[in-house]
């Protein structure tokens, strides 16, 4: 068996060293908010509408989309005043991850990321969520539907203590607020 050459073994150590220098200026160029586990991707996709049709018809607008190389991680960026991430914030995601795997092939990690921006300060921060099943968000698209057409009643939060730090509170407190769901 020959073994490498000195030169060949130098241009290896070389290559090694560039690449992780690379690695580390990626790093260190980062936006503060990326989150270490983007740093290094690539953006696949952004402000892109995607469309599936089974096993319900849904349309998602991905706001940002990042191939790590292994899957790609959704970002969501949210202008808003508390640091706060909603479980509306969580379905949006989910849902662009059903219509992203099913319109694409591509596989979607099933966690994402809430980028909040102050829309005074401009203050960020991101904030990890984990996603629904694509079976729990066809439930949820479902339900949506049932909702819109009149088949079903709109039930109350659970516990109405939610409502208080809701941001529709205004829009639907003679509906809810008041008399919610036991
Ligand atoms: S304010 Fe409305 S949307 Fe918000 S939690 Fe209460 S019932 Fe739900």
């Amino acid at each position: 068996m020959r073994r490498p050459s000195f030169s060949r073994s130098i241009v290896a150590f070389k290559c090694a060293i560039i690449s992780t220098a690379r690695t580390f200026i990626a790093w260190y160029r980062r936006p503060q908010w990326l989150p270490a586990e983007l740093a290094g991707s690539k953006i696949a996709f952004a402000e892109k509408t995607f469309s599936m049709h089974h096993p319900v018809r849904l349309l998602a607008r991905i706001d940002r989309a990042y191939d790590n190389g292994l899957v790609i991680v959704l970002l969501e960026l949210k202008v808003r005043r508390s640091v706060r991430v909603y479980q509306s914030d969580v379905i949006e995601l989910s849902a662009q991850r059903a219509v992203l795997r099913s319109s694409t092939g591509r596989e979607v990690a099933p966690y994402g990321f809430v980028l909040l921006l102050h829309p005074i300060t401009r203050r960020k921060s991101v904030h990890k969520v984990t996603l629904l099943s694509a079976g729990e968000v066809a439930k949820l698209a479902i339900r949506r539907f049932q909702l819109i057409d009149g088949l079903v009643a709109a039930r109350g939060p659970r516990n109405s203590a939610v409502c208080r730090t809701c941001e529709y509170a205004r829009e639907c407190a003679d509906t809810f607020t008041a008399s919610p769901a036991g």
